[in-house]
């Protein structure tokens, strides 16, 4: 259950979650954790779960957030 404040950062940030498309390209991708609001790079999406390096929460592929 996500407070408010927690629902506004994350529109804020942008709506875009992490889905089958989503690619990481030569780069990587920096994406944002639903439940810290703190990102962290990832060079592929080989995963199906990940955990959040700020926060330490398993974070499914599909809630990541995309900027
Ligand atoms: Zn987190």
């Amino acid at each position: 259950m996500a407070t408010y404040q927690e629902w506004a950062m994350s529109t804020t940030i942008g709506s875009k979650n992490v889905n089958s498309r989503t690619r990481a390209g030569k780069h990587g991708k920096f994406i944002i954790c639903p439940q810290c609001n703190q990102g962290e790079t990832v060079y592929h999406f080989a995963w199906s779960a990940l955990g959040c390096i700020h926060c330490g929460d398993m974070i499914e592929k599909n809630e990541w957030r995309v900027i």
